[in-house]
């Protein structure tokens, strides 16, 4: 993917947004494909699979979001980065956008140049993490490009552990950053992204969420709570 082209889908039903995006991609060197609507979208989709997406949140007929949630629930298309745009005023339904599958947001009117950032930023996002490999700590190992989640422990066959969208990201932050201490603030950056419009406690939340998923598999112990400071994924568990 670092040699030919990279390929972009922008779905957006406003000709002058879209177009504006179009010119700006393909000034940056991307090639750029274009649909008005999901159903479009989709039927191109099945020719040609892109890098990434530019997905706007309102569209007529089946909404962004809902879109989203498809891709992400279709075994082909789970793993194409989605760049979601949302208007002024959407702004507590980013979390939905992003629980939706989205990997991050651009609120209009935005910069073309802001725009191109975060592709760029997506895109590589994505390439390193397939580069490196799967994330190990302990017997848990995440591969985010595929997001699968296996859990081997010695003389024990492998299990699949299946995780909703956030905790699926959180686990992925921790694990990318493991031993260290993340406060509530730094998860909501990291994993909500930063202009997210939720309380602290969301993360705590989630965070339970995840413990609850991890338990059946005896991997719970390996997330542990600093307190009064925050949250850390460690390989050498205080309970073990
Ligand atoms: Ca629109």
């Amino acid at each position: 993917m670092s040699q030919s082209t990279q390929q972009i889908l922008i779905i957006e039903d406003e000709p002058s947004i879209a177009e504006l995006i179009a010119v700006n991609l393909t000034h940056a060197g991307y090639a750029v494909s274009r649909a008005m609507q999901s159903d479009e979208a989709l039927s191109m989709l099945t020719t040609q699979a892109p890098d990434l997406i530019v997905l706007d949140w309102m569209l007529p007929g089946k909404s962004g979001v809902q879109f989203a949630k498809e891709l992400r629930a279709n075994e082909k298309y789970k793993d194409i980065p989605i760049l979601m745009l949302t208007a002024k005023g959407e702004e507590v339904d980013k979390v939905t956008g992003l629980d939706a599958g989205a990997d991050d947001y651009v609120t209009k009117p935005f910069s073309p140049k802001e725009l191109i950032a975060r592709v760029k930023a997506l895109l590589r996002r994505y390439s390193v993490a397939s580069e490196e490999g799967p994330l190990i700590v302990g017997p848990m190992s995440l591969d985010a490009i595929t997001h699968r989640i296996a859990i081997h422990w010695p003389n024990q066959d492998v299990k699949n552990l299946a995780l909703g969208p956030t905790e699926f990201r959180l686990l992925n932050f921790l694990m990318a950053n493991p031993e260290r201490v993340h406060s509530r603030a730094n998860l909501l950056d990291h994993v909500w992204g930063n202009e997210a419009y939720i309380e602290e406690r969301t993360v705590d939340v989630h965070v339970k969420r995840l413990r609850a998923a991890l338990a059946p598999f005896d991997c719970d112990q390996f997330i542990e709570t600093v307190r009064g400071s925050g949250y850390r994924i460690t390989k050498t568990p205080l309970s073990q």
